[in-house]
């Protein structure tokens, strides 16, 4: 198929090809640094889009979602640096989300919502570019046959509202059994077997063409992954790779910020008030119990460091709980250590990050384990009982449990927040330590407020 009838350019003289089919990787030369922070841009495009969809935001405000992401984390004061930019950011992803099922899954639907919202917004010239590239059976109406239905195509356009043909529209032939959806909402004029459609009305067709040129595509990168690249890469891009499906790429949380200063006295009424229910689940068990195994002791233990606890009231609470269980002498030997540990004080010295919720959300607690996120690892029963104790009840816990059964973890406990809070929180749960954050942002202004009174 080739269409002919645009007669717009770029400046620089070729139509702007702003969209494409990611058909083979690029022959650039890419710096390691642009190869993980295009990938860590592009990233931050679909996570925002995978938290519209789960949000159930209808098609129009996804379209204006995906531009204001787009504008956010890809542009570049270079038109051709923006290019190459979607382009290796494209491929590198591939690589990175060939790896799995789950994976190929998410990237697909991400990648195809993001293709089919830039193919809206893009120019006539671009989306007659991408046409030509797919192997659909259009064919563009020629000026004769144009005219021929100019009147039924207008009649038609009323009928949907949408603008009145005029002598440079562009309009398509296609058989009708190729567009049932147009077919049944009426809103294609048909005639001989053809339906006759705007440019703008192929947009299903075309991203069920690019959906299916990608599924191909992940399962070979896939192949050429597991056979060749990851072992030849070994040292420098497989590390890169399989770091990024799981990458946080919000705010750092390693450093106490605003809000952020508990002391041993208020632990216990914060915990109550601002504390997400991953971390309020580890703090009660250990006051419950006097223990927590390991993986329960660093995602809580880095959790308070970046909310604020100094190390010496740090060790003070893990010592006043693990002293009744396991003696303070021990606590001492077999404890302690870690706790500096984590604070940089031994060791290498490093200074450890708080976990975000896809490390948690992604972790496998085992048999007496506490940590992991209740929304993906408690029984609906616990979650429910959980969410009664936080104060959480009615219509709100069956909105929660809705998100949970979709698998939406961070979105049920962006609505607890908001049940708890009584307000929204459009920006949404990626971490428990900015759960604790804005908590008391709403929080504490309020108290103050009481106090002052
Ligand atoms: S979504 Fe995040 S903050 Fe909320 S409970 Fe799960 S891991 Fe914790």
């Amino acid at each position: 198929m080739e269409i002919v009838r645009s007669h717009r350019k770029s400046s620089a003289g070729g139509p702007v090809p702003t969209l494409s089919f990611y058909r083979s990787a690029p022959p650039l030369e890419v710096r390691l640094e642009d190869f993980e922070l295009f990938a860590m841009d592009r990233l931050r495009v679909l996570h925002g889009i995978s938290d519209g969809l789960s949000r159930g935001k209808k098609a129009t405000e996804m379209d204006d979602l995906v531009s204001e992401l787009w504008r956010e984390h890809m542009r570049h004061p270079d038109t051709t640096e923006i290019i190459n930019k979607d382009i290796i950011s494209h491929f590198v992803l591939r690589l990175v989300y060939c790896r799995t099922e789950d994976l190929r899954k998410w990237f697909l639907s991400m990648e195809t919502t993001l293709f089919r919202s830039r193919f809206r917004f893009a120019s006539a010239e671009a989306q007659i570019m991408l046409m030509n590239e797919c192997e659909l059976p259009l064919k563009a109406l020629t000026h004769d046959e144009f005219k021929d239905v100019k009147d039924e195509l207008g009649q038609v356009a009323r009928s949907i509202n949408q603008p009145l043909p005029t002598d440079d529209s562009i309009f398509f032939k296609i058989p009708f059994e190729e567009v049932p959806e147009l077919v049944a909402a009426r809103s294609v004029y048909l005639r001989k077997g053809y339906g006759y459609v705007a440019v703008n009305q192929v947009v299903s067709l075309v991203a069920n063409q690019f959906r299916s040129h990608l599924s191909k595509a992940l399962v070979l990168t896939n192949r050429k992954w597991t056979t060749t690249i990851r072992e030849l890469e070994k040292d420098r891009l497989t590390p890169i790779v399989e770091g990024l499906s799981t990458r946080y790429l919000g705010p750092d949380y390693s450093q106490p910020k605003e809000y952020a200063e508990i002391s041993l006295k208020d632990i216990d009424q914060i915990a109550r008030s601002s504390f997400s229910l991953c971390m309020r689940h580890l703090f009660y068990k250990l006051r419950e119990d006097h223990h927590l195994k390991h993986g329960g002791r660093m995602q809580l233990g880095l959790f308070l460091k970046g909310v604020g606890l100094k190390l010496d009231d740090a060790l003070a609470f893990w010592r006043a709980e693990f002293s009744q269980k396991v003696g303070s002498e021990r606590f001492e030997k077999e404890y302690a250590y870690n706790i500096r540990h984590n604070y940089g004080k031994e060791g290498k010295r490093t200074d450890y990050t708080p976990y975000s919720c896809q490390r948690i959300i992604t972790s496998t607690p085992g048999v007496g384990d506490h940590h992991g996120c209740p929304y993906r690892h408690f029984s609906e029963e616990n979650l429910r009982a959980a969410l009664g104790n936080m104060g959480v009840t009615g219509r709100s816990v069956d909105d929660i449990m809705e998100k949970v059964q979709n698998r939406h973890y961070q979105l049920a406990c962006t609505l607890t927040f908001e049940a708890i809070h009584s307000c929204p929180h459009d920006a949404g749960i990626n971490h428990p330590n900015q759960y604790f954050i804005d908590s008391r942002k709403i929080l504490q202004p309020k108290a103050d407020s009481v106090g002052g009174s």
